[in-house]
């Protein structure tokens, strides 16, 4: 069984895939070719962005924004301690600082309720993250930022698809940051990504300095990144598109699926084992499906031992992290030093079979006896 089934994806797409890809090697435009625009405005089409920016990958995506947002040196971002080290590597990397705010017990997604309290005459932006394919509360954040005059910057790098009162993930906020590594739930095969705004300026801005701050060729107007996304891999990503919606589905039924034998397990129950809650108004693309599970160790040999793949989103949040700790507190974030330690991730891609599902949901009760 795989974690994400990439093959049974390929085999199913081979077709379109392959011709796609064909068609980049013989008009050979790799860089900034036709697919590139081609999948930009697919894309803010499905989102209702403005504008749609390709980047070389979900990270580049977030250095790019707060680029064009002007973070750099002595400024403050605001961000969850929960998340893949980009989300905060990327505001160091410019010389700011991230602002670690602690996490809801239940979705793991920033905990609003507690970002004013953070904010600081330095604050440049609010970077919550779309955990595990849910969006965190964007009515809030979006309210206390417009209170600032801060914009919000949403990491939907594993949320692309999801729903948030009725509005897209990477279309709620000021910018959207999206991933297209192979896993994400929009993936391509290597590395790629995107950002969605509405603001002219920024996206303008966006997409110089992609290339190195380029206002035209050769008139560098500011200081920019090699940051493009391939011609290839934007065929890819637009090969997989027609089955995107369907993927979709499926992923919604098999979380669905997963979260009811949890429900209905009285052993499951007893153990502690509990899903990520899902907030009404919220659709999940659950990029991850992730339990909380107090055995978490027992429960993830068990599963190995059966030949079932698992992975611990995050084992040790971005306060705990020797690069990051700065001036941050050891222990500003308790409920996500918890969630750390109890957080496991079952199998999870559209192409997971109910057998399979069936078969983890049977190891996960077995471990539990
Ligand atoms: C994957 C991921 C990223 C980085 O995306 P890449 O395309 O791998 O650079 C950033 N933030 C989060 C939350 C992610 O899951």
């Amino acid at each position: 069984m795989q974690f994400t089934d990439l093959k049974a994806q390929y085999a199913a797409l081979k077709g379109e895939i392959d011709t796609r890809i064909q068609r980049v090697l013989d008009h050979g435009q790799y860089i900034m070719g036709p697919e590139v625009q081609e999948l930009e405005q697919v894309l803010a089409a499905y989102t209702g962005a403005r504008h749609c920016v390709t980047v070389a990958s979900g990270t580049e995506a977030l250095l790019v924004s707060l680029m064009a947002l002007g973070v750099g040196p002595g400024d403050e971002v605001i961000t969850s301690p929960f998340t893949f080290a980009a989300t905060a590597e990327v505001v160091v990397l410019l010389g700011a600082k991230p602002v670690f705010v602690d996490i809801e017990p239940d979705t793991c997604n920033i905990n609003a309720s507690l970002v004013e309290a953070h904010i600081t005459p330095r604050t440049r932006a609010i970077m919550p993250v779309s955990l595990y394919g849910q969006c965190a509360d964007m009515a809030a954040l979006n309210a206390i930022a417009a209170r600032h005059g801060l914009p919000v910057v949403e990491d939907a790098a594993q949320s692309f698809g999801a729903l948030y009162r009725g509005r897209r993930s990477t279309h709620l906020s000021t910018i959207g940051c999206t991933s297209f590594f192979p896993s994400k739930p929009l993936g391509c095969y290597g590395d790629g990504g995107a950002l969605f705004t509405d603001d002219d300026a920024l996206a303008q801005a966006a997409r110089e300095i992609r290339v190195h701050g380029q206002s035209a060729r050769y008139r560098h107007t500011r200081v920019g990144v090699g940051g493009r996304m391939d011609t290839l891999q934007c065929a890819v990503v637009l090969a997989k598109w027609g089955r995107f919606e369907w993927e979709l589905q499926r992923r919604a039924a098999l979380g669905e699926r997963y979260t009811q034998a949890i429900a209905n397990s009285a052993r499951l129950q007893r153990a502690g084992v509990r899903p990520v809650t899902i907030r009404p108004e919220r659709r999940s693309v659950f990029g991850q499906y992730t339990v909380f599970a107090p055995q978490r160790q027992v429960l993830q040999e068990a599963l190995q031992a059966q030949g079932i793949p698992t992975a611990i989103h995050y084992p040790i949040p971005m306060h705990r992290q020797l690069a990051y700790a700065l001036e941050c507190c050891p222990d500003c974030c308790p409920v996500a030093d918890e969630a750390a330690r109890t957080v496991l991730s079952l199998p999870m891609s559209a192409d997971l079979s109910q057998a399979d599902q069936d078969r983890v949901i049977a190891a996960l009760e077995q471990a539990c006896a």
